[in-house]
Order: C-alpha cells, then sequence, then structure tokens
C-alpha cells in the first residue's frame, strides 16, 4: 500500500487541474488515468472539435471569397490530411500534460481505479491510499438500445472517421449534434438532423436556437423535429436506414449524439459507500463533497455543468480549499459563460428571456438583428442577432444572447462585466468599437 495526501482519478480537465494545484500546495498527489492524459476535452471534445470547426470556417471563406474577388479554382478538400494534422496537435497535447504533471511533481499511474474502500484504491493489483480522494473521471456518449444502434457512432467515432461520409445522420438536437453537423455540411457531407423535440438547442434563448434553425436550414440542412429515431438497419446497398414512427431516413454514417452520461462504471462506488443519482450521475454540495467524508467529485461526472473551464474550476478550487488554507474556496456555478461552435457560433450567458421572466418582475428585453459588415458584399447574407435581458429598475443585465460571426470570441468580456453586476446603463456609457458586430451590444435601444 502506499499512501498519498489526495488520490485524483481521471487525467481529463479536471483532475489534471486539481492535482497540479494541489501538488502546489505541496500535497503529495497521485493522479490515476486509464486512457490517454487530457481526457475528453483534449482526445474527443473540446480541441480536436475547435479544429474541424475551424476546417469548416475555413470552407465557408473559400466559398465567401467570391465576392472579396477572388477565383478560387481546382479546390480539393483532403479529410486525411486534416486528420492527420488533428490527430498529431492531440497527441502533442498528450505530451504536454505529462509534462506539466511531472513538473508539477504528481505521480502518475496508468490504469483503471476502483475502490477498495473509502479511502483506498486499486489499481492493476496495487493499492493506494489518501484521505482524500476525487472522482473526476467524466462521461461518455450516451447510445440508445435499440435494434440496430450499434450501426451507429458517437462524437468518438466521429474523431476517428477516416474519410468525410458523403451522407450523414446526426440523431440529437444539443450542441454537440449541431456542432457535428455544421462541421460535416460545411465540408461537403449532406447532413440530416433527427431531432426529438420541436427544438435544437433546447435550454438556450428561444433568439439564438430559432436563428441557428434558420440558418442552418439555410446552409442546406435537413432539421427533422419531432422526430425520434429508433432502429437502425444496414439496406442491402450498404446505405444505414434509421426509423422515425413510419418514415425511414437514409445515410452512410449516422451519428447519435444523445446526450451523455458519468462515467462510474467500474469504479466499485458500493466499496466506498458511495451511490449514484438517477442518471449515472455523482451527488455532491456545494463543496464538490460527496456524501461519503473524504471523497469528492468535480466534472462531467457530477452531471453540472459539463465544460471544460468548469471541470477545472471546480478541481482548482476543491485543492484550494483542502490543502490551500482557503476554507471558503468553491465554484460558483452561476453565469457560467458558454459558445456553442454552431455555424454561425453562439456566445450565452446568465438566463434566458424566459427564466428571467419566471425568476424577476420586471425584465425588459433589448435585442437586434443585422447584417454583419463582413456579409455585405455576398448575396447570401445571414443575419447577427443579439439579446440582453435586463431585470429590476437598474435593469442589470443578466443574460446575453448572441449569434453570429465573432459571437465565440465576443462572449468572454461580457461575462466578466455581467458578473459584476453591469447595468444596462453601464452598457450604454461605454464606447463602442467601430465597425464591428460587438459594438451593437453596447448601443442597443
Ligand atoms: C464532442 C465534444 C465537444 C466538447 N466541446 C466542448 C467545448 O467546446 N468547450 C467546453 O468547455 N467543453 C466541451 N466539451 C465538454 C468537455 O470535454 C468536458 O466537460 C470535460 O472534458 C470534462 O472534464 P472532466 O475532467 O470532468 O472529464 P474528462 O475530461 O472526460 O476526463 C475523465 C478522465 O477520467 C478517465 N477515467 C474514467 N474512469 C476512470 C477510472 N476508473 N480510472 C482511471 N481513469 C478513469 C478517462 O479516461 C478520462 O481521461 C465537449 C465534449 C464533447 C464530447
Amino acid at each position: 500500500m502506499t499512501h498519498f495526501d489526495y488520490l485524483v482519478i481521471g487525467g481529463g480537465s479536471g483532475g489534471v487541474a486539481t492535482a497540479r494545484r494541489a501538488a502546489e500546495y505541496g500535497a503529495r498527489v497521485l493522479l490515476i488515468e486509464s486512457a490517454r492524459l487530457g481526457g475528453t476535452c483534449v482526445n474527443a471534445g473540446c480541441v480536436p472539435k475547435k479544429l474541424m470547426w475551424h476546417a469548416a470556417g475555413i470552407g465557408h471563406a473559400l466559398h465567401d471569397a467570391a465576392a472579396f474577388g477572388f477565383r478560387v479554382d481546382g479546390l480539393r478538400f483532403d479529410w486525411a490530411a486534416l486528420k492527420r494534422g488533428r490527430d498529431d496537435f492531440v497527441a502533442y497535447l498528450n505530451g504536454v500534460y505529462a509534462s506539466l504533471l511531472d513538473k508539477a511533481g504528481v505521480s502518475v499511474v496508468r490504469g483503471h481505479a476502483r475502490f477498495v474502500d473509502a479511502h483506498t484504491v486499486e489499481v492493476g493489483g496495487q493499492r493506494y491510499s489518501a484521505p482524500h480522494i476525487v472522482i473526476a473521471t467524466g462521461g461518455e456518449p450516451r447510445v440508445p438500445d435499440s435494434p440496430g444502434a450499434a450501426l451507429g457512432i458517437t462524437s468518438d467515432g466521429f474523431f476517428a472517421l477516416d474519410h468525410l461520409p458523403a451522407r450523414t445522420i446526426v440523431v440529437g438536437g444539443g450542441y454537440i449534434a449541431v456542432e457535428l453537423a455544421g462541421v460535416l455540411a460545411a465540408l461537403g457531407s449532406e447532413v440530416t438532423m433527427l431531432v426529438r423535440g420541436e427544438h435544437l438547442l433546447r435550454p438556450f434563448d428561444a433568439m439564438v436556437r430559432d436563428e441557428l434553425a434558420l440558418q442552418m436550414r439555410d446552409a442546406g440542412i435537413r432539421i427533422v423535429t419531432g422526430s425520434e429515431a429508433g432502429a437502425v438497419r444496414r439496406a442491402d446497398d450498404g446505405a444505414l436506414r434509421a426509423a422515425c414512427g413510419s418514415a425511414e431516413f437514409e445515410g452512410d454514417t449516422l451519428i447519435w449524439a444523445i446526450g451523455r452520461q458519468a462515467r462510474t462504471a467500474g469504479l466499485n462506488l458500493a466499496a466506498a459507500g458511495l451511490g449514484t443519482e438517477k442518471d449515472g450521475s455523482i451527488a455532491t454540495d456545494a463543496w464538490q463533497d460527496t456524501a461519503v467524508p473524504g471523497i469528492h467529485a468535480i466534472g462531467d461526472v457530477t452531471g453540472r455543468v459539463e465544460l471544460t473551464p468548469v471541470a477545472i474550476a471546480a478541481g482548482r478550487r476543491l485543492a484550494a480549499r483542502l490543502f490551500g488554507g482557503q476554507p471558503e474556496a468553491r465554484l460558483d456555478y452561476e453565469n457560467v459563460p458558454s459558445v456553442v461552435f454552431s455555424h454561425p457560433p453562439i456566445g450565452t450567458v446568465g438566463l434566458t428571456e424566459e427564466a428571467a421572466r419566471a425568476r424577476h418582475a420586471d425584465v425588459r428585453v433589448y435585442h437586434t438583428r443585422f447584417t454583419a459588415m463582413y456579409h455585405a458584399l455576398k448575396t447570401q447574407r445571414p443575419k447577427t442577432a443579439m439579446k440582453l435581458v435586463c431585470a429590476g429598475p437598474q435593469e442589470q443585465v443578466v443574460g446575453c444572447h448572441i449569434i453570429g460571426e465573432g459571437a465565440d470570441e465576443m462572449l468572454q468580456g461580457f461575462a466578466v462585466a455581467i458578473r459584476m453586476g453591469a447595468t444596462k446603463a453601464d452598457f450604454d456609457d461605454t464606447v463602442a468599437i467601430h465597425p464591428t458586430s460587438a459594438e451593437e451590444l453596447v448601443t442597443m435601444r
């Protein structure tokens, strides 16, 4: 048995962040990782997704180039070259993560961790103990148990694709579904989205989700709402056919993007006296503590705001509280900004208009919809749309929602202002930057 101050199960965004921070405070830390360092974000999430989003953006720019006088003839797109470059970059990041842990003095063991008791974990027959153990095992894509579901792939499989499918069925309407659909369509696949509900991006503000659906349809993506994919079969000609009620949809590849579930299988939580919620996640309180003293959980496995910076922030604050002499350190899950890397991107922070009206008596909403100058010379001119949701007599800005070119890079600074309690008057008092799209956020009337 080897003893440490802190055992970290999972070397993804949250695990690496909490391990490094705890080691900086002087704790003896062991991190256990069963697959590649960096977790979902680095290997099958944010990083490869963003590179694909850039590739799609270049595809759009090449298409737009003619409006600016360029003649782009004889263009060819090489999926294999893109995948090679992307995989190499991810491998490079795996190495960066290993070296960061090494420099911080974190011990790393490769293998699958399972609990022996509340303070002991076993990896490959070796036992490790600590007064504090954090579960940071993340999540994995859900696949339904309908007949033929295994013929489809998930976002993990998307990143393994060695060619661009000619026709793709994307099942789901959440952010991963719209992001993958947008990339595939931009690169030349014929995309059909099967969405169970009436809307894409259900929890988002109605303005951005309706605008996105409009623009995705204009870009040629077929969005079929109110359609729950059932059985999948391979037809004689090799195509996949997904049944939806009495209709059938055909594609060469089918991607399940119907949500993710916490990864706890094989952890032997029962040995530690720990259970899971109905959805498989591990319940934590405001301090990332589970029901068992000394066992904590952070990141996607907790089922709370499943984003990389959230896992990192929760992990760092937990380390600060346990080892850094900061007893009040904890993550506030309010006003977490996020971006959907759709085409065009969406940036959102705070309350939707609907949520604000449910929570506050006096809500005032400002919105605008305009053509960004980037599109001025083109025949097809998608709109940028913005909304500020304000509450109370001071018109405090409690929500900001943007869809359009640049929304992804626009939001971070506004998130700071909103977190600080900025009012509409503060926005109005800020001099605009011209000519930008962002200036509309400080000139709305
Ligand atoms: C397609 C896609 C796109 C995304 N895009 C974004 C984005 O743009 N922005 C954003 O903020 N977030 C994005 N996310 C979400 C983001 O990836 C996750 O929120 C983040 O990775 C969660 O970090 P984590 O530390 O909780 O878990 P993970 O990063 O999943 O890490 C968990 C690690 O634990 C390991 N593990 C599991 N069980 C064990 C065990 N028993 N023993 C040892 N090791 C174990 C796993 O191998 C894994 O490496 C995306 C996710 C996906 C799938």
